[in-house]
């Protein structure tokens, strides 16, 4: 499958094509759909890769019952314009097992979900390696979901050299606010309802910087107290951090992060929000 993959793309580079892929765990919704038509923006040719990548899961976390509807996906992608679908088995991106090298980040991995998910980043950093030199894109595009994510990935093609355009794309709302996630099939109605708390709790922040409050200690407070009038809500972190070093602002200025993890029973949402 990966030399198919090649081969295909070749032919498609071959006739002039511009090559885009967008990297996916599976079980497809509009978040991941809305990245391929930015990927149609800004190419001809596009690869969707799903791929449970269990080098990026911690133990004890849900690897094993991750949601997945192959079916479906190929369905949802076709019909959105994916020119390949790119869902290799495990075995086929790690036939020897654990690989013996890897591509770690270094101390922007240790904030926010990192500081969580020991490991996480490194094999998010591995397999999207693994995803551009099998497919040797133009341009790769992610979403602002997964914000902690972009920036790496960002830091990933910088620092290493990659040839490789990144596009981030905007995060895609349920109507009452919730980020799309995969993983919000896991979450009973009562944790549905209360997970729209994330996306408040966000908005207020910009509503509150809009109205002049700079001081990040005042917005994180009162997020804080609005999240915590949950009971579902259990928060893992919340911060305002600085855009590129991830660092947490004490005075808040445009470009700021709001950024937010939180367990609805045994699901762990995250969410995140430009102040602009
Ligand atoms: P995942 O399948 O969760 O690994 O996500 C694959 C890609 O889709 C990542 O770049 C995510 O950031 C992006 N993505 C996931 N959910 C959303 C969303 N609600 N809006 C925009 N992009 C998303």
């Amino acid at each position: 499958m990966k030399a198919e993959v090649r081969a295909a793309v070749a032919r498609a580079r071959a006739a002039g094509h511009r090559i885009a892929v967008v990297p996916t765990m599976g079980y497809l919704h509009e978040g991941h759909l809305s990245l391929v038509d930015r990927a149609r923006s800004r190419a001809s040719w596009i690869v969707l890769s799903i791929f449970v990548n269990p080098i990026q899961f911690g133990p004890g976390e849900d690897l094993t019952r991750y949601p997945r509807d192959l079916k479906r996906d190929l369905e949802l992608a076709e019909a959105r314009g994916a020119d390949l679908v790119f869902a290799p088995a495990v075995s086929e991106m790690y036939p020897d097992g654990d690989p013996a090298v890897v591509v770690a980040p270094e101390r922007l991995g240790d904030r926010l979900c990192g500081a969580f998910r020991p490991g996480h980043f490194r094999g998010v950093l591995t397999v999207v390696t693994k995803l551009f030199e099998i497919v040797r894109p133009d341009v790769a595009v992610f979403g602002q979901k997964d914000f902690q994510q972009a920036v790496l990935i960002r830091r990933l093609v910088r620092d290493l050299d990659m040839d490789v355009a990144i596009e981030v794309a905007p995060i895609v709302r349920e109507r009452d606010g919730l980020a799309m996630s995969s993983r919000n099939v896991y979450l009973t109605r009562e944790e549905r309802e209360q997970a729209q708390a994330l996306f408040l709790a966000l908005s207020m922040a910009r509503t509150r910087f809009h109205q002049g409050r700079t001081r990040a200690d005042e917005l994180l407070a009162e997020m804080r107290a609005a999240l915590e009038s949950r009971p579902l809500v259990r928060l893992q972190y919340l911060e305002i951090v600085d855009p590129e070093t991830l660092q947490p602002v004490a005075q808040v200025s445009a470009g700021a992060v709001v950024a937010v993890a939180a367990f609805l029973g045994g699901t762990r949402l995250i969410d995140n929000m430009v102040l602009d």
